[in-house]
């Protein structure tokens, strides 16, 4: 016997939800479709009908379940079944739910929320059709699905060689990822410095996701974060499906995903470490409706298993950068005047040395010393020394070319390694140096000033020998009364 709208009327159903509001919507909107409908508010209950008199169908609502849904108890249902219809409406941010329920048995399912007309045409259709099980009935057999997922799985797992950068990364994974049968376009969302970022995306030419989704140039304070499955994902750690974009609640972008050939969105938490939220999302748009299998949705996560742990190895591996550089940093860099401390002026002068070797240039090493600074030390206090000598050095800094390297080669000694400067030319730079710090306003202290010794490299010289010689003419410096300049002999 059959209805106006295709459904057959001698279908016997079983309803099961908590909600006694729930079960009233669904005899009513389904008044009519089945010779006999019974309801039940959990599943001990829908065990007691089903084992009196069975039902033709199961429908299993998880809408307004979110406290206390007992899969184990439902999966039992489902297992009970063996192969008979099982229907799951599934709320599109409790995903997660089904493939727990799909362990115990197949069953059909449709993603929520749903109103009543869109449940009795969907019951029409699916009894139309004899309410095949999703997993029986896919087109590619089993051994396929399997084959595509552990090719895609393989692909994606390519991508962790590029795990040292992030971005890189995310993008050769979305790439991948749009291996996956039906998707049009893969993303990849991060959170990062307190936004959530797209780190990469890959598929449908010219859409840009974050364009689409932002708020003011950020993605967290978007309005769709409570309704777009890749947003939703990635802040509520949930796995989260819409397969009908008007679900979105936004028709504009609707509009505009659908002209980017996208009818359903799928968005996959990326685990984060530890009790804090998930790290992110992955989020797919195909570009058809699709039925998941149980396989596809284990893949799910685990492919977001897979992203965790690349973008963990890119995090590591940026934290180490930074912490080599600062270490190197602190290694060769002189605290109070953030100037190259003498073991690092060392290595620049052998550097330099060789250069200026190779390319036959002349290469001179300037040294100078505050005069008297003991006494500054003792008339205005050692916090105003250290001041004096950062004044210094920032003074010389000032006067000197972006190729020159200042060093402050010993407590009040400082070195300037000038490459391409002959002895002639160091003589005027020393000179520079010396009128502007005698000049030079100091708060709290009188003026100061520099005794210097000036050296050219000589032929076949080392590093060593030009620093004795530079330094003997400073001591020359200071013996001739100090607040001038001497050349080194060669
Ligand atoms: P000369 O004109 O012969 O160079 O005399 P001087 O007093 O400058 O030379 P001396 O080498 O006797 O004294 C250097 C002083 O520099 C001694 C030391 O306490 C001081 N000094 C070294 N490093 C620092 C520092 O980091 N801060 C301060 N405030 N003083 C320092
Ligand atoms: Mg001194
Ligand atoms: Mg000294």
């Amino acid at each position: 016997m059959h209805q106006e709208d295709g459904a057959r009327d001698d279908f016997t159903c079983v309803f099961v939800n908590p909600v006694g509001q729930r079960r009233a919507d669904f005899q009513h909107g389904c008044d009519g479709m089945f010779a006999n409908l019974r309801v039940a508010a959990g599943a001990e209950q829908a065990r007691g009908l089903l084992g009196r008199e069975p039902a033709d169908l199961l429908v299993l609502d998880l809408e307004r379940c979110d406290l206390g849904v007992d899969l184990p108890a439902l999966g039992a249902l489902i297992g009970a079944r063996a192969g008979a219809p099982v229907l799951v409406l599934c709320p599109f941010t409790n995903v997660r739910w089904l493939p727990a329920l799909m362990a115990f048995g197949p069953l059909d399912y449709a993603i929520g929320p749903l109103r009543a007309q869109q449940i009795r045409a969907l019951l029409a259709a699916r009894m139309r059709a004899g309410f095949a099980i999703a997993t029986a009935s896919a087109p590619t057999p089993v051994e396929t699905e399997l084959r595509t997922l552990l090719s895609l799985r393989t692909a994606c797992q390519q991508a962790l060689d590029d795990a040292d950068d992030g971005a890189r990364f995310a993008a050769r994974l979305c790439a991948a990822l749009t291996g996956w049968p039906g998707v049009v376009h893969a993303a990849l969302f991060q959170h990062r410095d307190g936004d959530l970022h797209l780190e990469g995306e890959h598929g449908a030419d010219g859409l840009q996701l974050a364009a689409l989704l932002e708020h003011e140039g950020r993605l967290l304070p978007s309005p769709q974060r409570h309704a777009f499955p890749g947003l939703l994902a990635a802040t509520t750690g949930e796995l989260t499906l819409v397969d009908a974009l008007d679900a979105l609640g936004d028709p504009a972008l609707a509009a505009r995903l659908e002209a980017f050939g996208a009818r359903m969105v799928v968005g996959v938490p990326i685990p984060g470490q530890g009790p804090g939220g998930p790290m992110g999302s992955l989020c797919l748009l195909f570009g058809d409706t699709r039925p998941f299998s149980l396989a596809q949705l284990q893949a799910l996560d685990d492919l977001a298993g897979l992203a965790a742990h690349g973008l963990r190895t890119a995090e590591v591996t940026r934290e180490s950068e930074a912490l080599l550089a600062r270490v190197t940093h602190l290694a060769s860099t002189d605290a109070l005047t953030d100037l190259a401390n003498r073991r690092h002026g060392e290595t620049l002068l052998e550097q330099e040395i060789k250069r200026a070797r190779r390319y036959r240039l002349p290469l001179a090493l300037i040294a100078f010393d505050i005069d008297r600074f003991s006494h500054v030390n003792d008339t205005f206090g050692h916090p105003v020394g250290d001041l004096v000598l950062r004044t210094v050095a920032d003074t010389a800094r000032a006067l000197l070319r972006a190729s020159d390297v200042l060093v402050r080669s010993g407590g009040e000694e400082f070195q300037v390694i000038a490459s391409h400067t002959s002895a002639i030319d160091a003589l005027k730079m020393a000179e520079k140096l010396r009128a502007a710090i005698e000049q030079v306003e100091i708060p709290g202290c009188d003026h100061v000033t520099i005794s210097l010794g000036v050296a050219q490299l000589g032929e076949g010289e080392s590093g060593d020998s030009m620093a004795v010689r530079t330094h003997a003419a400073l001591a020359r410096a200071k013996r001739a009364g100090r607040n001038c300049i001497e050349l080194a002999m060669s």
